[in-house]
């Protein structure tokens, strides 16, 4: 077989102390997942199941330094732990979705929060506010071998240097576990797949020279700045 070009590069991260990187297969994301940042979005936290969208693999980056996305003026930050599929599975039950995590990263799902609210108000999808091209800068991907499995653990960011976000993992609405099982119940999750479990509160703006700097206890940093484009 011969393609008409070459296909695109599988997009990829790495893994801390490893040569072998992590190929990303699907980026799912759920929505409103802390109790908080659901009611800063007016929000009300008791819902049936998650909220889940994706986002295109590709739209994961590893640089440091990113050119302000198009098409918006109001860029969010979305800090959120992300969890590395590495094991294929349907119809997993709760107790074993553990069992299907290779590792764990530090992830920002950065919204084009204008796009979002024209979308939300009129009932469109978000596919332009949240799957736009280096959507999803992502640290390397720490294995469960090392890290553990994170049940409990203070995630936040900064920008340029002030605290805007912060909560702790056992404050997650839907429980990793719960996720991947609610998950698996509508699509296949395969090795590959990246889940980003939601945000805590305070999320806001970004501006063209912000640094922003994540971390999450357990997994490590992770530092973007936007440029002009
Ligand atoms: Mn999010």
């Amino acid at each position: 077989m011969h393609y008409l070009f070459e296909p695109l590069v599988i997009p990829s991260i790495p893994v801390l102390e490893a040569d072998a990187r992590f190929p990303v297969r699907r980026i799912w994301c759920v929505g409103r997942n802390y109790g908080e940042h659901t009611r800063e979005m007016g929000g009300d936290p008791a819902h049936d199941l998650p909220i889940f969208f994706a986002k295109p693999s590709d739209a994961v980056t590893t640089e440091e330094v990113l050119p302000y996305p198009l098409h918006t003026e109001n860029l969010h930050h979305e800090i959120e732990l992300a969890v590395a599929i590495g094991q294929q599975g349907v119809n997993i039950p709760v107790q074993a979705a553990l069992d299907h995590v290779f590792g764990y990263a530090l992830a920002l799902d950065m919204t084009r929060r204008d796009l979002q609210a024209v979308a939300k108000k009129s009932g469109q999808p978000w596919d332009l506010s949240k799957g736009f091209d280096q959507s999803c800068p992502i640290s390397p991907i720490v294995p469960v071998t090392q890290s553990g499995h994170l049940i409990k653990g203070r995630i936040s960011l900064s920008v340029n240097g002030t605290v805007r976000q912060q909560g702790d993992i056992s404050d997650l609405i839907w429980s990793i576990p719960e996720i991947i099982s609610i998950l698996s119940s509508f699509v296949e999750l395969r090795q590959g797949d990246l889940i980003l479990t939601g945000t805590p509160s305070g999320v806001g703006s970004v501006k063209v020279g912000d640094r922003l700097e994540g971390e999450c206890e357990g997994v490590g940093k992770l530092h973007v700045r936007y440029t002009e484009r």
